[in-house]
């Protein structure tokens, strides 16, 4: 099964996508986890994406698809991954929908983390009062601008995946077991 968590930053989708991972067997495939690590490594994608990662900006939609495509392919996907942090662009979904079908596969379900964003910026906050932010775009100026991306460039792929008829939302706000709990539900009652 393919599918794909989605929502604002830090809805929850890294969290709700582990524990797939753990409960289902499906890859977490996580485009900005990828991105990281690629800047970690200190190779030319990671170098090329850094800067618009810090600001808070989307990366371009060939690097993104690429990266997938490529982590798609590798064999403990072969039952189907978690898609999480993408896609963020209608580009992006159609990519998507492109490669799967070309491997005979399609996105199953597509599920919504429902937010407020003045919560996000509340969580965003007490992070950064624990013990400073984790992540050189945890900050609540790069939160303001990737919710602002989020809104502009990434909403509208809600509204590809319900013309298809694969979208289910959830209350993101609630706490991490019960929104586990809702996910468990939704995908016992799909039978696939
Ligand atoms: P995330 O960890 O998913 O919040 O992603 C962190 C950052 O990586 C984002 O703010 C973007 O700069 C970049 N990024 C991650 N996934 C994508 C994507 N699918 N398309 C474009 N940029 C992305």
């Amino acid at each position: 099964m393919n599918l794909v968590l989605f929502g604002p930053p830090g809805a929850g989708k890294g969290t709700q996508s582990k524990i797939l991972t753990e409960t289902r067997g499906l890859p977490q495939l996580s485009t900005g986890d990828m991105l990281r690590a690629a800047i970690a490594a200190g190779t030319p994608l990671g170098l090329a994406s850094k800067a618009l990662m810090d600001k808070g900006a989307l990366v371009p939609d060939e690097t993104v698809i690429g990266i997938i495509a490529e982590r798609y392919d590798q064999p403990d996907c072969a039952k189907g991954a978690v898609f999480d942090g993408f896609p963020r662009t209608i580009a992006q979904a159609e990519a998507l929908d492109k490669m799967l079908a070309a491997r005979g596969k399609k996105i199953d379900l597509v599920l919504e983390l429902k937010v407020d964003d003045a919560a996000l910026l509340a969580r965003v906050e007490s992070r950064i009062a624990a013990g400073g932010p984790a992540r050189a775009d945890d900050t609540p100026e790069t939160l303001k601008k990737r919710l602002e991306v989020y809104y502009q460039s990434t909403a509208p792929v809600l509204a590809y995946y319900r013309h298809q008829g694969k979208v289910k939302s959830l209350d993101g706000m609630a706490a991490i077991p019960t929104v586990t709990a809702q996910i468990s539900d939704i995908l016992e009652g799909m039978a696939v």
